[in-house]
């Protein structure tokens, strides 16, 4: 499974533990913030509810 344009949001446990490696590198740069969940990534398309991180 690849997470690219996958919404960090809605993955499962099972699925965050599988893909560790992958997530690390979608959220060690963040560019955005989730308004709803809180998650940050560095794609908007990662987030279910994206916003840009202003600090
Ligand atoms: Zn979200």
């Amino acid at each position: 499974m690849k997470l690219k344009g996958k919404s960090l949001c809605g993955l499962k446990k099972v699925a965050i533990k599988e893909h560790l490696d992958e997530i690390q590198l979608i959220v060690c740069k963040p560019k955005f913030i989730c308004g709803k969940c809180a998650r940050v990534a560095a794609h908007s398309g990662n987030l279910c509810r994206a916003r840009k991180l202003t600090v």
